[in-house]
């Protein structure tokens, strides 16, 4: 049931238009939308998607998902170098 909006599969987290592992380069570019995006939104989301990988993936380590589902946007936060103010309390 693809929308064209590159949302992920699950349980295998495969993105559903291109077929690739979600977040896809499209998804990345969904979720980054300077339209819709904040630095907040953008956290909760992508933890949020963190949270339902881990349960759909439980042999898959932490750490990999991690990487995958959360850290590309700390990548980019530095690249565009938000404002501290804009930044979600640790
Ligand atoms: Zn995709």
């Amino acid at each position: 049931m693809s929308d064209g909006v590159h949302d992920p599969l699950r349980p295998s987290w495969l993105c559903d238009t291109c077929g690739e592992p979600w977040p896809c380069k499209s998804a990345k570019l969904y979720i980054l939308n300077p339209y819709m995006a904040t630095s907040i939104s953008i956290s909760l989301l992508v933890w949020d998607r963190f949270e339902q990988a881990a349960e759909d993936m439980p042999d898959t380590p932490a750490a990999d998902l991690y990487d995958r589902m959360i850290l590309w946007t700390r990548t980019w936060r530095m690249r565009n170098s938000i404002r501290p103010e804009e930044q979600p309390a640790d």
